[in-house]
């Protein structure tokens, strides 16, 4: 085996950013809570400060855990450079508000997670930027809008709810040659499964809440990418004040050494939960980019090499009133907003993610009423289909046992 062979991401996610001493000789990563870092030496001091010396100064700046938590993802995202953030949204908006200026265009698509397509169509629009958002599914529109000049592409896949893929390799050639910076949110997808930076993007975001800590403990967001452009979001980060928490970095640290067996137990349950629930005469349709018939199966085989990840979205037959009687009878799953935990979740839309939202637009954006978003726990398939079928038989069932 050639010296150069890159390690596999499963060993990166457990040893990157801790291949080296720690205090005490500590193998695990110390949790530094100490707002601020002394220095007897004014020398030492101004160097650490001026940045011509390793070292921290201010918690809001950079923290030690912090920092490994940053390195680890940089390793994954095989980055320049990363700098962390106490949510994904925050290194979100932080990335748009620190790359953008007024007058510039952003081209985006309709489905982006709901926070983010708040700062694009409302907050940005307030500092004078302008911003397109295209149908997600139509790649000609976005190139038609790429081809309007723009400064940035921000683009995110598979998408909430309905797991749309966009096909990112074409989408950031065509950005890149008209001198645009591309962002990707890869949360959905993980390192573990797709790898925008090697598909052309100057920058991936992370909600590091979900899949990157994957145990629903702990808030977190980062950014990874070209090392000028990280340097400019850290700039604004550190005096935005958007710091991820020490004792946050070190959950989602520990997190982080399961993520590749994780997320490879999640792709393959999604994977067999899509094609059960296919099968299934409650079932109307499945939403799993896994599966031949999604619609852009071709590209996100090509782009998904780990897996096609842990979320799908089914439609239930009977409109909301079967949701609102199947999702109470399941017994491994949390009805909730989040995503990406060790446990099974599950959320309607219509009351969930996409609340805010009229029927009508949410039938725009091709979100069924009677649509369940279901994140893949990593409990056994078995019991996960076994649960599934339970809720989904017909008739009134037995009140929900709490299982054994
Ligand atoms: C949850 C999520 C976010 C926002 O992350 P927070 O940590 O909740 O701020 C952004 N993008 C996607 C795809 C998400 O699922």
């Amino acid at each position: 085996m050639p010296d150069d062979r890159r390690p596999s991401r499963h060993t990166q996610a457990v040893w990157a950013g801790e291949q080296r001493a720690f205090q005490d000789r500590a193998t695990q990563v110390p949790v530094v809570h100490s707002v601020s870092f002394g220095y007897d030496d004014v020398d030492d001091w101004r160097a650490v400060a001026v940045g011509e010396a390793e070292g921290h100064i201010y918690g809001r700046n950079t923290n030690p855990t912090v920092q490994v938590f940053e390195e680890k993802l940089r390793v994954l995202e095989g980055a320049e450079a990363a700098t962390s953030f106490a949510t994904g949204m925050a290194a979100i908006s932080d990335t748009l508000l620190a790359l953008l200026s007024p007058g510039d265009r952003v081209v985006s698509v309709k489905d982006t997670y709901g926070g983010t397509t708040r700062v694009l169509s409302h907050h940005l629009q307030r500092f004078g930027v302008n911003v397109t958002l295209c149908d997600t599914l139509d790649h000609a529109a976005i190139e038609r809008a790429i081809d309007d000049g723009l400064s940035l592409l921000y683009l995110e896949s598979p998408t909430s709810p309905t797991c749309k893929v966009l096909d990112l390799e074409r989408l950031a050639r065509r950005a890149t040659a008209s001198g645009a910076i591309v962002v990707v949110d890869n949360t959905f997808a993980t390192p573990i499964n797709q790898h925008p930076l090697e598909l052309g993007a100057d920058l991936v975001v992370h909600s590091a809440t979900k899949y990157l800590g994957g145990h629903a403990d702990a808030l977190g967001g980062v950014l990874a990418g070209r090392a000028e452009l990280v340097e400019r979001v850290f700039r604004y980060r550190e005096v935005d004040g958007a710091a991820l928490h020490p004792e946050a970095a070190y959950l989602l640290l520990r997190g982080m050494k399961t993520l590749g067996l994780r997320v490879e137990r999640q792709n393959a349950s999604a994977m067999r939960i899509a094609r059960h629930l296919r099968e299934h005469p409650a079932v109307a349709s499945v939403y799993y980019p896994g599966l031949e018939e999604h619609p852009n199966f071709d590209v996100a085989a090509r782009q998904m090499p780990g897996g096609f990840g842990g979320m799908l979205a089914f439609e239930l037959r009977g409109g909301f009133a079967a949701v609102e009687r199947v999702l109470p009878r399941l017994r491994y799953a949390h009805r909730a907003a989040n995503l990406g935990a060790v446990e099974t979740v599950v959320a309607p839309p219509r009351t969930g993610s996409h609340v805010e939202l009229t029927a009508a637009e949410r039938a725009a954006l091709g979100i069924p009423e009677a649509l369940v978003r279901y994140s893949c726990g990593i409990e056994d398939v078995h019991d996960l289909i076994d649960d599934l079928d339970q809720a989904l038989a017909e008739g009134d069932g037995a009140e929900p046992r709490m299982a054994d």
